[in-house]
């Protein structure tokens, strides 16, 4: 699994890294790091719950 966080939609929210933190990074101005990251194994499930709890829309995934 991989996650995609759009950095133009990212409003920094900080919502995706509350509930995944080992999936959502920061950079260093408090936004998601941006790009595509892959999933950690066990972690599929916090990153759902992290992308549908982004109010911007910012965070897609793909298996
Ligand atoms: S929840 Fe969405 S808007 Fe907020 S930091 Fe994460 S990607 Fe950005």
């Amino acid at each position: 699994m991989r996650v995609t966080v759009d950095r133009d939609r990212c409003s920094g929210h900080v919502r995706c890294a509350a509930l995944a933190p080992q999936v959502y990074r920061l950079d260093e101005e408090g936004y998601a790091a941006a790009g595509a990251h892959p999933v950690p194994p066990g972690q599929e499930r916090p990153a759902e719950r992290g992308a549908l709890a982004c109010p911007e829309g910012a965070i897609s995934v793909s298996r």
